[in-house]
């Protein structure tokens, strides 16, 4: 007899990370490709002489900076360890075994992984035919056991945001016991007028929460920090399921380090954006269907050919992430990394 494991766990999809080749550009994982900010790198060695001490538990700088930043109270302020952690929590607070979440298909490959190991029932609501959210059929599919509803917006991977006026709607035919999460890992990449801004939604609705990252536009996908703004009792719970110290404390440093350099890290999203139409003009001249993209990446929904375009990306030296039979999501890199992308787009003829 070997020690039994959760039979469950055996159909668990799994979580694919964006492959790291050697020799090869990494258009995978929708990371910016500049480094740290030189500040940012000397808060890092700053803090690293602290480490063997724990972090602080409540992470009370950088919560601060952030209610400074945004203009919200600490009460509202839950961090986490990336904001995949916070979507972790956020199940696990909300939902007990039967409830159900409800998100978007496709979409955020953890949604599904995360409800189902909290013992919740996933519902995926498929995107429209133009790869984008469904607003009417999210709401359609909650029912008295939704306890969640995860709407990632821009959507990872088909990079297409939803309209404030569209969110609105959605949202007064969402019961008020129904969490709303929306998941804005990309929203400081948004340059639509008519995108929804999370934080101002969650001052206006008692059933939002807005969940940002410092993995994308902040540059520190290595160092996992995240965090949600929520309402207070939620956010008060989302800290009860935090795992202990589990934001460390050069995360943390890095974090505030960075929410100081805002004028740099705007500069930087500024060349992703001119970068992103660059790509997709090329892409589309080449004969591609690429939605309209308000993130750092593009989507090719390439359907069967998927497979073929990742090879060829692969022998061209260039790693993207292929969702095989669907599409390919490419990352928005340097203007020489994006070259290479485009040269081999422009010889694929899968
Ligand atoms: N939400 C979305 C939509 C994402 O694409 C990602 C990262 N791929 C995350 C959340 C999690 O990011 P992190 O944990 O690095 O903050």
């Amino acid at each position: 007899m070997s020690v039994r494991v959760r039979a469950d766990l055996d159909s668990l999809p799994a979580y694919v990370a964006g492959r790291t080749v050697p020799g090869s550009t990494k258009l995978a994982s929708n990371e910016v490709s500049r480094g740290p900010l030189p500040s940012v790198v000397e808060a890092v060695t700053h803090a690293a002489h602290g480490v063997h001490r724990y972090p602080d538990m409540g992470a009370t700088e950088l919560v601060d900076s952030l209610a400074k930043h945004l203009d919200v109270a600490t009460e509202r302020i839950a961090v986490g360890c990336g904001s995949v952690a916070l979507c972790q929590q956020i199940v696990q607070a909300l939902c007990s075994p039967g409830d159900e979440v409800v998100f978007p298909w496709r979409s955020f490959e953890a949604y599904p992984i995360l409800t189902r190991v909290a013992g919740a029932n996933e519902v995926r609501v498929p995107l429209t035919e133009d790869h984008e959210l469904d607003p009417d059929a999210l709401a359609d599919a909650i029912t008295d056991n939704t306890r969640v509803v995860f709407v990632c917006t821009p959507n990872n991977p088909t990079a297409t945001t939803l309209h404030e006026r569209q969110l609105e709607e959605f949202l007064s035919r969402v019961p008020s016991d129904v969490l709303v999460v929306l998941d804005e890992a990309y929203r400081e990449f948004v340059d639509d007028p008519q995108a929804p801004d999370g934080v101002e939604f969650t001052r206006r609705w008692d059933n939002v929460a807005c969940l940002r990252t410092f993995s994308k536009a902040y540059g520190l996908a290595g160092l996992r920090v995240g965090y949600a703004i929520a309402p207070p009792h939620v956010a008060e719970a989302l800290r009860k399921v935090y795992i202990p110290f589990s934001v460390n404390a050069v995360a943390q440093a890095a974090a505030v380090a960075s929410l100081e350099a805002g004028d740099e890290l705007e500069r930087r999203c500024a060349e992703v954006v001119s970068e992103r139409t660059r790509v997709r003009d090329q892409l589309l001249e080449l004969g591609y269907r690429v939605p309209p993209t308000q993130a750092n990446f593009v989507w090719l929904p390439l359907g069967e050919r998927t497979g073929a375009f990742n090879e060829h990306c692969l022998n061209n030296r260039v790693v993207i992430r292929a969702f095989p039979g669907d599409g390919a999501r490419v990352t928005v890199g340097t203007p020489e990394e994006n070259d290479i992308l485009l040269s081999a787009a422009a010889s694929f003829s899968g």
